[in-house]
């Protein structure tokens, strides 16, 4: 066989892709009719594909490449790290430079009293990680019946057996099942569901479910409540302000471990290093990956406030991955978070957020077919309707008009997902405000060109 390289025709590219390669949420028989878009380069908050189109990507990836593409400090790090140490592991006694660098770094960056790092490879495997800490603390403790841990519908947890089962999405648990042990209560998605109620009043209700399962299933057996600050890949649900001084209120009564899951929120995102900070969220363990490298290379990881750590580092705990702290990925995660604080990323994204964003993407709502505009730091979602006043949906005989939004703006080179009929942004970090005028107006095109 031929060299397969960017110069290749992009329709052999296609060929070879559909003929070999299974993608992750995709009906990959689809792809020998379609062909996928195929991405060759990326610098900054932009991407060129094998047609030589660029595109302004919206999503940072898959809500991750948030310093942007391109930035050669990260692979000169990686290059030296791989000359120097390629691999050694962090089971049985042995550690090295990178990972004690990397955890010592997200400690002094993690809110206080979080001062424990437990590396995985990636978002999923990090809240694999979170299932068992939370059932081994409790054992350790002398409670090994509290094991249940509660989620929410529509939030997403990764797609691993149990990362998929701590989501909350039907459609992942319809493909394989979900382990015993997680439950689900109802997720605060004010425009879909508040109904007649005021968001305040609604956030609260939503909040106060948590209550009534704990009591439901018996505080015994409860071992932790998880939920993302703010819900991603479910629709970019920012949740009212009610909820989650609620939900804290309850776990604190209750004295269950709550986990913050930041895959997403995690490191800029909303405007502080993590959302939990946004939204005033005490954790004993929050998730983290995605950021962390700006997806330069595949790290996760669980932070653990003091308590737990000590509970669970009082014996053995029998979990790790071969790459748990890869000293590479640890490494280039470092030289991220080193770009990040020296270029004052975290407080870039307050700036062109609020109010320079914010007004422009509530403006998307003046279009007819714009319901809801939600936006935190530089995540963001709206809600396309036939029906504002009524916050309608559209009928499925319309097919998903997302879908069609979503392909409309993949036309228009600009990258948009859908979620539904939720269109969403989340674009790298580093965008500026003449970046953010080409976005919102490839968006309205978009969304212009569905209606
Ligand atoms: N948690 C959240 C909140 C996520 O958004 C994701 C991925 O989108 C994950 C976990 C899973 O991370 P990964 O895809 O790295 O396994």
């Amino acid at each position: 066989m031929n060299k397969i390289t960017n110069h290749m025709p992009t329709a052999e590219l296609q060929a070879l892709d559909a003929a070999h390669h299974m993608h992750p949420f995709t009906a990959n028989t689809a792809l020998g009719s379609k062909g996928a878009r195929i991405m060759t380069q990326g610098k900054g908050v932009w991407l060129t594909d094998s047609e030589g189109n660029k595109i302004i990507d919206g999503m940072a990836g898959l809500w991750c490449v948030n310093i942007g593409y391109g930035r050669t400090e990260l692979g000169d790090v990686a290059k030296r790290q791989m000359d120097e140490l390629a691999y050694y592991n962090t089971f049985f006694q042995t550690s090295h430079v990178p990972a004690i660098a990397l955890a010592a770094k997200i400690a002094e960056l993690a809110p206080e009293g979080m001062n424990h790092v437990f590396f995985a490879g990636s978002g999923s495997e990090a809240n694999d990680t979170n299932i068992r800490l939370v059932r081994r603390y409790w054992d350790a403790k002398g409670q090994p019946e509290k094991r249940i841990i509660i989620a929410r519908t529509n939030g997403y947890h990764g797609s691993t057996i149990g990362g998929g089962s701590l989501g909350g999405m039907s459609g992942i648990h319809a493909h394989g099942g979900k382990i015993a042990g997680v439950v689900h209560i109802g997720e605060p998605n004010y425009w879909a569901q508040g109904g007649d109620m005021t968001p305040e009043a609604f956030g609260l209700a939503r909040a106060q479910e948590l209550e009534a399962m704990i009591l439901n299933l018996g505080v015994e057996n409860v071992a932790a409540f998880i939920g993302e600050p703010v819900q991603g890949a479910g629709g970019v649900i920012v949740p009212p302000s009610s909820y989650w001084p609620e939900i804290q209120r309850i776990v604190d009564k209750y004295g269950i471990l709550l986990i913050a899951d930041e895959v997403i929120t995690g490191f800029g995102r909303t405007g502080n290093w993590f959302g939990s900070q946004s939204f005033g969220i005490k954790p004993h363990i929050m998730t983290i990956a995605k950021g962390l490298s700006s997806g330069y290379q595949p790290i996760g990881g669980s932070i653990v406030c003091d308590e737990v750590a000590a509970v669970i580092g009082s014996d053995e705990f029998n979990h790790g991955y071969t790459y748990s702290g890869h000293p590479v990925a640890a490494a280039v995660a470092l030289e991220n978070l080193r770009i990040m604080q020296e270029e004052n990323i975290v407080a870039h994204v307050r700036d062109v957020a609020h109010p320079y964003l914010a007004k422009k993407w509530a403006g998307l709502m003046e279009h007819p077919m714009v319901g809801d505009a939600q936006l935190v730091g530089l995540m963001g979602s709206i809600a396309l309707t036939p029906n504002k006043a009524a916050r309608a949906k559209f009928s499925s005989d319309v097919g998903t008009v997302g879908y069609r939004c979503r392909e409309r703006c993949f036309a228009n080179n600009l990258i948009m997902r859908h979620v539904g009929d939720r269109m969403i942004i989340s674009p790298p970090l580093v965008i500026t405000l003449e970046e953010i005028d080409v976005l919102i107006e490839r968006a309205w095109v978009s969304i212009d060109e569905c209606y």
